[in-house]
C-alpha cells in the first residue's frame, strides 16, 4: 500500500509537470486563457500529491521522493492538448482504481477512506476536460479563451 501511494504521489506531482508544460505551450500560442488554466490544473494535481503526502505523514508511512519524469513538451493544437489531456486522466482514474483495489485486498478502512475521494475527482478531471476537448471540436478558440482565463 505505501508503495502504491508512493507512486501516486510522484504521478501526481508529473500531472502538475505535464499540464506547466501544457501552459509554456499555450503561452507560446498567446492563448492565455488556456495557460492560465493548465496553471490551474496544475496546482490542483500539486494539491493532489499534498494531500496524499499528508495521508502518508498523519499515519506515519514512509514518503519516499523519486525522479519526477519529464512530460513531453510539443504539441499540434489546443485540441491535440486536450486530447493528450483526457488520455493522461483515464490512465489516472486506472491508477486510483488500481490504488483502492489493493487497499480492499489488504483490508486497509483507512486508505479506503482517502482514496475514496480520489475516486470521485478522478471522475470529475474525465468530465471537465472532455467537455473542453468537446467545445474545442465546436466552438472558436478566442472565445474557449477568455472562459479559461476566468479560472481561478
Ligand atoms: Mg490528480
Amino acid at each position: 500500500m505505501q508503495e502504491a501511494i508512493n507512486r501516486q504521489i510522484n504521478r501526481e506531482l508529473y500531472s502538475a509537470y505535464f499540464y506547466l508544460s501544457m501552459s509554456v505551450y499555450f503561452e507560446s500560442e498567446k492563448l492565455k486563457g488556456f495557460a492560465n488554466w493548465m496553471r490551474m490544473q496544475a496546482r490542483e494535481e500539486t494539491g493532489h500529491a499534498m494531500r496524499l503526502f499528508s495521508y502518508m505523514a498523519e499515519r506515519g508511512g514512509r514518503i519516499i521522493m523519486q525522479d519526477i519524469e519529464a512530460p513531453p513538451i510539443e504539441w499540434d493544437s489546443a485540441r491535440d492538448v486536450f486530447e493528450h489531456t483526457l488520455k493522461h486522466e483515464k490512465k489516472v482514474t486506472e491508477m486510483i482504481n488500481n490504488l483502492m483495489g489493493i487497499a480492499k485486498s489488504e483490508n486497509d478502512i483507512e486508505a479506503q477512506k482517502a482514496i475514496e475521494w480520489f475516486v470521485n475527482e478522478q471522475a470529475e478531471e474525465e468530465e471537465t476536460a472532455e467537455k473542453i476537448l468537446n467545445d474545442i471540436k465546436e466552438r472558436g478558440l478566442q472565445e474557449i479563451d477568455k472562459e479559461l482565463a476566468e479560472r481561478k
